[in-house]
């Protein structure tokens, strides 16, 4: 169902490990991470660059910085970080990795209800 391993299974004998710089706060981070998922974020500010066509599939040419909007549940119990991208403002979602920054991963989730788009004291008086 959610298997997309059948598209590269030619070029994954070797799992290629990888660095890219973080576009946002300059750190260094491995393509893979320590439990051999691949990862696309930085594990410290958890932005992300677009370099996948999230939508027709294959690389894309944008290389906008993308930022962690927001966080999700998905079905299956497993946290998903929402990526918008900067440049293009395509949405994208991922799975965190266990060393991601809970920090900012809670900030993140919360920030909703930190900052509310209304005045939260209008419920003080039900
Ligand atoms: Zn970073
Ligand atoms: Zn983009």
């Amino acid at each position: 169902m959610s298997s997309n391993k059948s598209r590269s299974s030619a070029s994954n004998n070797a799992l290629k490990i990888s660095t890219f710089t973080c576009t946002w706060c300059g750190l260094t981070v491995s393509t893979v991470a320590r439990d051999g998922v691949r990862r696309n974020h930085c594990p410290s500010c958890l932005h992300s660059q677009h370099v996948l066509d999230h939508v027709e599939g294959g690389a894309s040419d944008c290389h906008g910085r993308m930022a962690p909007i927001a966080v999700a549940m998905h079905r299956t119990d497993e946290w998903m970080v929402i990526h918008r991208c900067m440049r293009c403002d395509e949405l994208t979602s991922n799975h965190i990795c266990a060393d991601d920054n809970q920090l900012i991963l809670m900030r993140t989730a919360v920030r909703p209800l930190a900052q509310p788009p209304f005045p939260l004291e209008s419920f003080g008086g039900l």
